[in-house]
């Protein structure tokens, strides 16, 4: 029996990790390799930030030892070291939350989530995977006591006192059987150089090799130590010595996606100040998008310094799913983290980093349309939630944003919709809902499709936000299809639809009653009977919904203004039916029609929105009286 038990999460995981994730087993590699760089980043760092350790010096080495007849892999590290506390919390728990956030998720998604390994830092544990024993035996800078934390992967660990030659931490992996093809020098090499290339520390693969001799038993072994990456910072170089591939490998060692990136953009600035940025667009959503404790994806160094992925906003958080690194000699090394975000060097790197992004943005739409189309449906909500949050860089904004349109295939921006409305449109119309399909057929739009008036239609959470965000756009006033008074550009009715439209509207006032607040002619309504609209200054069913869900409370609640089509034979009918009404004083019969008539006006309405309202059981009742008696 262990004497100490993992966390709950850490079991749950390494159940996962040893049955699920099993098809990317190599990535435990990659993730040990990623630690080992990690403490010589965080020892590095401390001997140009910390004054204890300012005449520390060390040779930043990383070592994968093969020891195939003993079956044993080592990973080894030079850098931070851990104590015997410091071992049982990081090799314990999961200590970042976004990891455990992530892991609450995994139930619905789990067998995708192989390529997800990485970008969670699960990493130690996926060792497990390959390994049946495994052994950490670390120790810290100036201290002489070395620790051993040791487990099966199952039950928990143990941690004893040990020795180490220095300081720095080996990883100990007793190879199981599912792990046996890692136990070959060359797949090794491999791996290394395939995902740990651009370790910016020397990463050594030491093996031991057998002389050939014509007697066996005369063969020897010599040890065999190589170096097997670059071990350059890819960033610094010049673009020309660079290849697609280099680019492409450094991203996925960058961030575990196993995925190529959608692009990337290389800046070498000179001048008065001098950095070097490389950001990458990822092909995917990545999957920890929406979690708030994310962390922000990129790097910053100074002068060949890891200083931080996390304490810093380098980029205005809708940009999220950016990765990358920024580096800079012109920044300071010897103050805080906290210090250098209101460092104005580092103000002026990340002002001109947004606007790099922000141009080459621009620059895909109209150079490579279809990859912008590819960053559209991916990113368009981020612009988006842009727009709402970021007034300084609106204007960038809004030409980065895009629509579906009821006139146009594909996507469309507000200067496409602008040039197409030409002068005398005041406005740029809109719908929004959860899906294309349904708004797309929306009563709301019959009558400005008919009359060549583009409408358009956003489907994202953040829509209703975002065109109330936009406002109006360079003269042009943003209106809902769905409020009431933006059917101003629409047809006026003749005299005799008029006065049929008030009757009926009359009608189903009296019988609607509470249920509506208001019944009134449409002019904008072509096929439909009926539509539902809200009030210019009321909150649309979707800015309900979103703020509800945001704020977790319920926002006062709002009837809907039911508008009628007169010249819809349904209308028609029940104008009719009430002049019946009248003559027969009143018959019960009459009067039940006229009611069911009434109601399955208002609910198709209602299902038209399908959206947002839920059309009550009474629907199908009235619908199959009115039947039975049509058919009889
Ligand atoms: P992550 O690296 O994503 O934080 P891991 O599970 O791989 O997650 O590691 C957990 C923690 O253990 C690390 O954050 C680090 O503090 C510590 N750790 C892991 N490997 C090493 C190492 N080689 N040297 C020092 N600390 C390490």
């Amino acid at each position: 029996m262990a004497a100490y038990q993992f966390q709950t999460e850490v079991s749950q995981l390494l159940e996962l990790i040893t049955h699920s994730l099993y098809s990317h087993k190599e990535v435990f590699l990659r993730e040990l390799v990623s630690n080992a760089s990690d403490a010589i980043d965080k020892l590095n760092y401390l001997t140009v930030s910390d004054d204890a350790y300012k005449t520390f010096s060390f040779q930043p080495r990383i070592t994968v030892k093969l020891d195939e007849d003993a079956r044993t892999i080592i990973v080894s590290d030079n850098g931070i070291g851990m104590d015997q506390t410091e071992l049982a919390d990081n090799l314990g728990t999961i200590a970042r939350s976004g990891t455990r956030a992530f892991l609450e998720r995994l139930g619905e998604q789990d067998r995708k989530a192989s390529n997800l390994i990485g970008q969670f830092g699960v990493g130690f544990y996926s060792a497990f995977m390959v390994a049946d024993q495994i052994e950490v035996i670390s120790r810290k800078p100036g201290s002489e006591q070395a620790w051993l934390w040791k487990s099966d992967g199952k039950s928990g660990f143990d941690i004893e006192p040990a020795i180490r030659d220095g300081h720095g931490t080996d990883v100990v992996l007793h190879i199981n059987e599912n792990g046996t093809e890692f136990l070959s020098r060359w797949t090794l090499e491999d791996l290394l150089r395939r995902y740990s290339n651009h370790i910016a520390w020397p990463i050594h693969l030491v093996t031991r090799e057998k002389t050939y001799a014509k007697d066996p038993s005369k063969a020897e072994t010599k040890v065999v130590d190589e170096q097997v990456n670059a071990a350059s910072a890819l960033w610094r170089r010049p673009k020309s010595e660079l290849s697609a591939q280099d680019y492409i490998d450094f991203y996925k060692s960058l961030t575990g996606d196993d995925r190529e990136p959608l692009f990337w953009i290389h800046t070498h600035a000179e001048g008065t100040i001098e950095y070097s940025s490389l950001l990458y667009i990822p092909s995917h959503v990545p999957a920890d998008l929406y979690i708030p404790t994310r962390e922000q994806g990129i790097k910053l160094y100074i002068k060949r310094v890891f200083i931080t992925d996390r304490e810093l906003q380098i980029l205005p958080p809708y940009f999220r799913f950016v990765r990358g690194v920024i580096e800079s000699d012109d920044l300071p090394l010897n103050v805080s983290r906290e210090m250098l975000q209101h460092n104005r060097v580092l103000t002026t790197i990340q002002q001109a980093t947004l606007k790099k992004l922000f141009s080459e943005l621009e620059q895909l739409s109209t150079a490579n349309p279809e990859k912008f189309a590819r960053f559209v449906s991916l990113f368009n909500p981020q612009i988006k939630e842009g727009i709402v949050s970021d007034w300084t860089n609106r204007e960038q904004l809004l030409k980065l944003v895009r629509y579906k349109s009821t006139m146009v295939d594909g996507w469309t921006s507000l200067a496409d919709y602008k040039s197409r409305a030409g002068e005398q449109r005041k406005a740029i119309f809109y719908l929004s809902g959860d899906n294309e399909e349904r708004l797309r057929q929306s009563p709301l739009l019959e009558a400005y499709t008919k009359q060549g008036i583009e409408v358009l239609l956003g489907t994202d959470e953040i829509d209703e936000l975002a065109f109330a965000g936009i406002g109006e756009y360079e003269g042009l006033a943003l209106k809902s299809v769905q409020q009431a008074d933006s059917d101003e550009v629409l047809d006026k009715l003749d005299a005799d639809l008029s006065a049929r439209g008030e009757k009926a509207a009359a009608i189903l006032a009296r019988i609607l009653g509470e249920r509506v607040k208001s019944v009134r002619i449409s002019r904008r309504l072509g096929q439909s009977p009926s539509c539902l609209v809200i009030e210019k200054d009321e909150p649309t069913p979707q800015y309900r919904r979103l703020m509800e869900r945001l704020t977790d409370e319920p926002l006062p609640p709002s009837k809907p203004i039911l508008e009628i089509n007169p010249s819809h034979h349904l209308i028609e009918k029940l104008v009719t039916l009430d002049t019946r009404r009248e003559l027969t004083n009143g018959a019960i019969e009459v009067v039940q029609q006229l009611e069911d008539l009434s109601l399955i006006i208002l609910y198709e309405a209602m299902l038209a929105e399908g959206d947002h309202f839920e059309v009550p059981a009474d629907f199908t009742e009235r619908l199959n009286r009115l039947l039975s008696r049509a058919l009889a």
